[in-house]
């Protein structure tokens, strides 16, 4: 059963028993919300999965990095550098806490934000960094570490696209002060709506706690100290996300699946750039995008994304460049000439874990007769 209007669409969850059975035991045991068995149990083995201490679940990966980027005392008057290419919510996240964001190109060779153009970016007020690891790909963390190691800032990755992807050998998320993840319901792992901060820093992990439960005091009930959020995840999005968790090797294993039928069966046209994957990452493809050249194609992105869609395949053009939108233009400090090219060039194809390698083969065969 399908409720997409698409025979393939771009993304997909897939849901079996387990999820099931851990909802009714959710249901069963009285403990819906905030608390319960299940809240615990998936911070505990989500943060393991990523080789991070700590874990808060919160109601979404939008204010995963909102409670992480306040909990670091990030507020008016500092500065947050973001790459250009994301989704808005890396960018909102900064805006609510009254600080600046201010906007950095990304990188030609794998889209994530460019660690050539961080220092330019930097200023005394500048307080925190969010790499953003872009459609499955890991940002290059070392040169980002050692820069806001240099500067004394944070670093809070946005892995929201990037659950068990890895920077030489290591997980994304394990790097930066704090990680945010996203588990809406196109993501990697999914509990409907939901989201989750990691950290290794213990007492920052404690100040996430409080201002995810209204700024209360942890002993002292209904005393508040600190101006607090309503951002918990419910225990049967907990549920659901722990039967998920279980599954997340497999899933990965599709995507790059996938991923090496699309490179195997579009490298050889002429005009289509394929989704990198750097030597030092290993890309977990969240969504599996190519960049149409249309001069060789002699097709643009979005006449060939409109044929598809008339075939029943859903495909997305890339995230708008962040500076090119009204709202976000005054964040600009530059002129952003990869992101803008790429963002017009870039296209995710179907990437779901349902779909079968003849599935992915199809697509492929239109593709290559739209473009013919
Ligand atoms: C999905 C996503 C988010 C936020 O996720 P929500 O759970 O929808 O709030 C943040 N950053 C990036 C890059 C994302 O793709």
């Amino acid at each position: 059963m399908s409720f997409s209007r698409y025979r393939y669409p771009v993304a997909e969850p897939e849901f079996g028993e387990e999820e099931l059975r851990n909802v009714i035991e959710a249901v069963r045991s009285g403990w819906i919300s905030g608390r319960g068995r299940f809240v615990e149990e998936f911070e505990e083995a989500f943060a393991r999965y990523i080789g991070v201490k700590y874990g808060i679940a919160t109601s979404s990966g939008t204010t995963a990095l909102h409670l992480a980027l306040v909990a670091l005392g990030v507020g008016p008057g500092d500065e947050v550098i973001v790459p250009d290419l994301t989704f808005v919510a890396t960018i909102n996240a900064v805006i609510y806490t009254g600080a600046k964001p201010v906007i950095v190109d990304i990188h030609p060779d794998y889209w994530c934000i460019d660690p050539d153009k961080l220092e330019k970016a930097i200023t005394p007020r500048t307080k925190a960094i969010i790499p953003v690891h872009l459609y499955g790909h890991p940002c290059d963390m070392d040169p980002i570490m050692e820069i806001a190691s240099k500067y004394n800032l944070y670093v809070i990755e946005d892995a929201a696209e990037a659950h068990g992807a890895e920077y030489k050998g290591r997980k994304v998320g394990s790097f930066g002060h704090a990680s945010c993840f996203s588990f809406y319901g196109n993501k990697i792992i999914t509990t409907g709506e939901g989201g989750m901060v990691l950290t290794n820093d213990g007492e920052l992990a404690e100040r996430i706690r409080i201002l995810r439960d209204h700024g209360m005091h942890p002993e002292r009930k209904y005393w508040h100290e600190v101006i607090g959020f309503s951002y918990h995840m419910s225990s049967l999005q907990a549920a659901v996300g722990l039967a998920q968790l279980g599954k997340i090797e497999r899933f990965i294993e599709k995507k790059r699946r996938i991923a090496r039928i699309y490179a195997e069966e579009l490298s050889s046209i002429n005009g289509i750039t394929l989704h990198p994957e750097m030597p030092w990452g290993k890309c977990i493809y969240w969504l599996y995008s190519i960049l149409i050249d249309s001069e060789k194609t002699r097709i643009s992105r979005d006449e060939l994304a409109e044929k598809l869609e008339e075939r029943g395949i859903e495909t997305r053009r890339f995230f708008y460049p962040l500076h090119e939108m009204p709202v976000y233009q005054k964040y600009a400090i530059d002129t952003y000439p990869v992101s803008s090219r790429i963002s017009k060039k870039g296209l995710n194809l179907p990437s779901g874990v349902k779909l079968s390698d003849d599935d992915v083969k199809l697509i492929v065969k239109e593709i290559k007769e739209i473009i013919r």
